[in-house]
Parts: C-alpha cells; sequence; structure tokens
C-alpha cells in the first residue's frame, strides 16, 4: 500500500480503489480494475482468496438458460461464459464443454421442455430438443421421455480459475490484503475512510469502494455510516447440499431434471476428474452452517431415479454444502444480481454487489466489466 497524505491524517494509506471480498467475484473486478490502470488494494477477511461460497459450488459454466429476459443475470451470463470459455483457452485453465442435458421422465415434464428452449432463445442460448431415443443414444443409462441438449454448458477447475484472476490482478499491480476485515467505513467528501480490522487493524482512504463481500454484503453495507438503510436488502440463506456418488456414474454430460418451482431439481454435475455429484437442493437457514445432515439422501434417492433407475443403494455420501447469498424471501427465491452504484445510494464511488448467486461464477468477468462501466 502506498502512503499518501490524505486530508484526515498526513500518514494514513490513501488509495484509489478498495475492493471488498477475495472470492470470485472480488478478483475479476479486481483483476480488471488494475489492468484499466487503476490503483487497487483488496481487503479479504479470510487467509486467502476464495474460500467461501467461490469454494463451494458445482463449478459450472452455465448456458444463461433460466434466467428471465434482460436480466442481469441473463446478460452477463452469457456475455461471461463465452469470456470465461476464451479466458481458460487463453490461460490453460482446466475447463470442458461437456454439455448438459435437461431431461424430462414424464409426459408433462415432456411438455415443458418447448418453454424452457423458448426462454432459452430469448436469451440467445440455442437448445437442442431430443426424443428419448435420441438421448439415449448419447446417455444410455438415462431413462427420460425426451431431452433438451445445451451444448454450451461446461465445467471449469475454479480454484485454478481464482488463481489466474489473482496473478492477472497482481502483474497490473493490484495488491492483496488477507485477514483484512472491513470494519467500519465513514463517507467523506472525496470517497471513504475504512477502518480495517485483524491482526494489523489499519485505516486506509480510497476514493473507490466496491463491496464484493458475497453472503456478508449487506452486512458491509451497513457499515458504512452514510450508506442509507432502506437500499440495503435482507440477507436469506438458501444452503445447498451436495452428495458425491461412491460409484464411477455412467455419464459424460451433466443431467438435470425438469426445474420444479424454486430450485433446478436434484442434477448430478461433474467435477474436471470425472468425479459425479448431485445437488445443490434448497434449505433454507436461519446461520451459517456448512454441515451436510446425512438423512438429505432419502429425497435424493427417488429424485435421481427418476433418471438414473440404476443408482444403488447405497452410493450416495454426504459431500459439501454453499449457501446462495439471497435478497429475497423463500416465498419469491427467485431474484437477479443487484448491482447499486450511486444512481441508487447517492454515495459517489461506491458500487454493491447483493445476491450474487449462481450464475456469479460464469459471471464473473462480465459483472467485472459491468462494475467497471459502472465507475
Ligand atoms: C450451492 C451453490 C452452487 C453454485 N453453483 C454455481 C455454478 O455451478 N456456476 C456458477 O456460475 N455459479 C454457481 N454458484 C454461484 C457462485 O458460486 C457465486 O456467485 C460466486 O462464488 C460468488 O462469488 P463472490 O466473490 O461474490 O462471493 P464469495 O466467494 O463468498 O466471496 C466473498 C468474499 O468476501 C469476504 N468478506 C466478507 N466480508 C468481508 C469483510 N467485511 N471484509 C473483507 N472481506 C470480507 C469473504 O471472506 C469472501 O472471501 C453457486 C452458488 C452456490 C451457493
Amino acid at each position: 500500500m502506498r502512503a499518501v497524505a490524505s486530508a484526515d491524517s498526513p500518514s494514513m494509506d490513501k488509495v484509489e480503489c478498495v475492493v471488498v471480498g477475495a472470492g470470485v467475484v472480488g478478483l475479476a473486478v479486481a483483476r480488471r480494475l488494475a489492468q484499466a490502470g487503476r490503483e487497487v488494494v483488496v481487503l479479504e477477511a479470510a487467509e486467502t482468496i476464495g474460500t467461501v461460497t467461490s469454494s463451494r459450488n458445482s463449478e459450472v459454466i452455465h448456458a444463461g438458460i433460466y434466467y428471465a429476459h434482460g436480466s442481469l443475470m441473463a446478460l452477463l451470463c452469457v456475455e461471461g461464459r463465452e469470456a470465461l470459455y476464451a479466458y481458460c483457452r487463453d490461460h490453460g485453465i482446466a475447463h470442458r464443454n461437456c454439455g448438459k442435458l435437461i431431461v424430462a421422465t414424464t409426459a408433462e415434464d415432456r411438455a415443458r421442455l418447448a418453454a424452457i428452449r423458448a426462454r432459452a432463445a430469448a436469451n440467445g442460448v440455442t437448445l437442442e430438443l431430443l426424443s428419448a431415443a435420441e438421448a439415449t443414444r448419447l446417455e444410455p443409462a438415462l431413462a427420460c421421455t425426451g431431452a433438451l441438449l445445451s451444448p454450451a454448458t461446461g465445467i471449469i477447475d475454479s480454484h485454478a480459475y481464482m488463481l489466474a484472476l489473482r496473478g492477472d490482478a497482481e502483474n497490473a499491480g493490484a495488491v492483496f490484503a488477507f485477514r483484512a476485515p472491513l470494519e467500519r467505513v465513514r463517507a467523506t467528501a472525496d470517497g471513504f475512510i475504512l477502518e480495517v480490522g485483524g491482526a494489523e487493524p489499519t485505516t486506509l482512504a480510497s476514493a473507490v469502494l466496491i463491496n464484493a463481500a458475497g453472503l456478508a454484503a449487506p452486512a458491509v453495507a451497513r457499515a458504512i455510516d452514510a450508506m442509507p438503510r432502506d437500499r440495503i436488502p435482507t440477507a436469506y440463506l438458501a444452503k445447498g447440499n451436495y452428495f458425491s456418488c461412491t460409484m464411477r456414474a455412467p455419464f459424460s454430460r451433466l443431467i438435470y431434471p425438469v426445474p420444479e418451482p424454486g430450485g433446478l431439481g436434484v442434477h448430478l454435475t461433474l467435477d474436471m476428474a470425472g468425479q459425479a455429484r448431485f445437488g445443490p437442493d434448497v434449505e433454507w437457514i436461519e446461520a451459517i452452517d456448512y454441515n451436510v445432515d446425512p438423512a438429505r439422501a432419502e429425497k435424493f434417492y427417488p429424485a435421481i431415479r427418476r433418471y438414473w433407475p440404476e443408482l444403488p443403494d447405497g452410493a450416495l455420501e454426504p459431500a459439501y454444502a454453499g449457501i446462495r447469498p439471497k435478497v429475497v424471501p423463500p416465498a419469491i427465491a427467485v431474484q437477479d444480481f443487484v448491482v447499486q452504484t450511486a444512481h441508487t445510494h447517492g454515495l459517489a464511488g461506491l458500487v454493491n454487489l447483493f445476491g450474487i448467486e449462481s450464475p456469479g461464477l460464469t459471471a464473473s468477468l462480465a459483472l467485472a466489466d459491468h462494475v467497471a462501466e459502472a465507475l
């Protein structure tokens, strides 16, 4: 950090931009701003990058199928997906454009495939409608009445991606401070005075403040004295539990049921090593808790057997959980990304990122462009 005299204190460190949070979104924003020639400091409460939601997800590069036409999720997912594939190719990040099948298992489900395909088309995403025979030719272990093939969907080594983002940001001059939680912020005429806690508490001044604190983004907004309280959304937590498959699953594509109200259904994703996992389900919780209750497997077995009847008893093991940073209550559940600028809250230089749940990993590069343009 460069020590520059500031109006408040002659010895206070002063930087142009502070990004709060080194998850995948904060990293992408820090990289984008540093590469644009801005001076950037990243404050991260944890000991390293990407330890929270960014390492508790499905690592799927989403196509952009289900989001409401014109929503930020729809726009930034499609834009971000293309940018992410290009980034992976350019930086040698492990990824696989494996494709995904959305499978119907009843005549009723089959009738819903056309509506899903139309919504995807409105978002600029092409899906191929397959008969049951065509789908089982691709995936012989599948039981279905029809399917949609999404060729654009893929998987990524999200940790390698985050390391590359950090490397790019540092090469462009960004500085990372770990175990450095932002605790309080005072808005001034020309920016913000930030009180940072942790082992080495410090105070610094910045002109730009990007709140990319994920689950804690509403709490960070509340720590800003001048932030209008009515603009800070209530944080809701929607946990997603995963079960791993103890055997090699006989699929080479991701398999999703037709979505049900409130969720995408119990789906099968693959990691880069080909290991299958099922989930995430939706469990609304009051406090952060990443334990997976083994009893939830009882609901997974019948749901999976609708499209994979041969799933053996005892094949599922509790794996891990992630928590969706919701800003809408369970009765609504469907939300869009919320990117707040001075237009919303009146504080020049402050960008709040709220509700960055899935497809935040896919959209990260596009979200970073969006933030840079908003500034
Ligand atoms: C179950 C689940 C599955 C998902 N699957 C996918 C998927 O397959 N594909 C996809 O595209 N997206 C997926 N997502 C979404 C994706 O994981 C998130 O959108 C993304 O990781 C959010 O990144 P982030 O940087 O905003 O938040 P985080 O990764 O949570 O990072 C926020 C950081 O801020 C830090 N922080 C918090 N408070 C402070 C403070 N006061 N001071 C300093 N630092 C602070 C935290 O320590 C943390 O490191 C999924 C999400 C969930 C929950």
